[in-house]
């Protein structure tokens, strides 16, 4: 029920403000075959965007919350964008699906030129893969260590750069989004490894960076940082520890844990107009948290 409570009752309320649609704009999503990302991606469905998700995985399944987001776009959000270009070949797939590991420089920079020649434009990214890796800091290993960095840094770094090349190829303007997390900034003990804190402080780093680098060319980055949401990623970690789930919503003001629809406004405010002469910032959503 507190889901319910949180999910907007309706989407079309992003449009009340011509500012926040994303009506025409192309956007790529990184990790949007679930979690955080594929909520993510259906609001910028919502608010007009076609939306090209990358990840590691094969084709998500038919009967996947993937394909689901993929048929309401095709039908129910259809409307809003009749009669557009869309890279669907047909017009009406609005949501496609590339496979790529964030690692691999050399194939992102082909999937995202072949996204931006297909489509004839690119406005956005939102760089939301990532993996967490939950062992004791005394244990970890070089390998585990390089794996982490390697994919929360080196891959949104990589998936930012290869977006930026393409959108400044094209004298476009465009808005770069990459998910850090409240754990940042924060410290957790015994719960978090260091490594994963490490690679989202870098995160944020290396968004102030890139937005300096690429603010002459019309290109805003900015960082997401959310708090605990309910996802596959800390289903893992409530499953090693049970007592987390009772545990962790006390580490916020608001006394919860957060759910992925909580982050779909900030989402469209950030790759819209609405934050136009916002860059190198970090929105920070995380219930308030503080110290237990
Ligand atoms: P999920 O694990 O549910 O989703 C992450 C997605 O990224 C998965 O589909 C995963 O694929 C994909 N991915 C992982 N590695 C790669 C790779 N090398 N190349 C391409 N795709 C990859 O996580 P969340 O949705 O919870 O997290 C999304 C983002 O939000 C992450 O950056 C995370 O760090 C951040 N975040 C999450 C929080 C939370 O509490 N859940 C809190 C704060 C930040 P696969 O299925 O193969 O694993």
């Amino acid at each position: 029920t507190l889901r319910q409570e949180q999910t907007p009752k309706n989407p079309q309320t992003s449009h009340l403000l011509p500012e926040f649609s994303l009506r025409d704009r192309v956007v790529i999503v990184s990790g949007g075959a679930r979690g955080l990302g594929l909520c993510q991606a259906e609001a910028l469905l919502e608010a007009g965007a076609v939306v090209h998700a990358l990840d590691r995985l094969p084709e998500p399944a038919a009967d996947s919350a993937f394909a689901r987001v993929a048929e309401r776009a095709r039908t129910e959000l259809a409307s809003e964008t009749d009669g557009r270009k869309s890279g669907g070949g047909d017009g009406s797939e609005r949501l496609h699906y590339h496979r790529v590991d964030v690692r691999d420089q050399a194939a992102l920079g082909e999937i995202v030129g072949s996204i931006a020649e297909r489509e004839g434009r690119l406005d956005g990214l939102i760089a939301a893969a990532g993996i967490q890796q939950e062992t004791s800091a005394l244990e970890y290993t070089a390998a585990d260590s390089d794996r982490m960095l390697g994919v929360n840094v080196t891959g949104v770094f990589m998936t930012a750069q290869a977006v930026a090349r393409e959108m400044i190829k094209r004298g476009q303007k465009g808005s770069l989004v990459l998910i850090g997390s409240m754990s940042g900034t924060v410290a957790n003990r015994g719960l978090i490894c260091p490594a994963y804190n490490a690679s989202k402080a870098a995160v944020l780093q290396l968004a102030r960076n890139l937005a300096a680098e690429w603010g002459e060319h019309g290109i805003r980055v900015n960082t997401i940082s959310p708090g605990y949401i309910v996802t596959e990623m800390t289903a893992g970690l409530f499953e090693a520890v049970p007592e987390r789930r009772a545990a962790w919503p006390d580490a916020n003001m608001l006394k919860r844990l957060s759910y992925p629809e909580e982050y779909r406004g900030a989402a469209v405010f950030l790759l819209s107009d609405a934050s136009s002469f916002m860059t190198g910032a970090d929105l920070r959503i995380d219930g308030g948290h503080c110290a237990w």
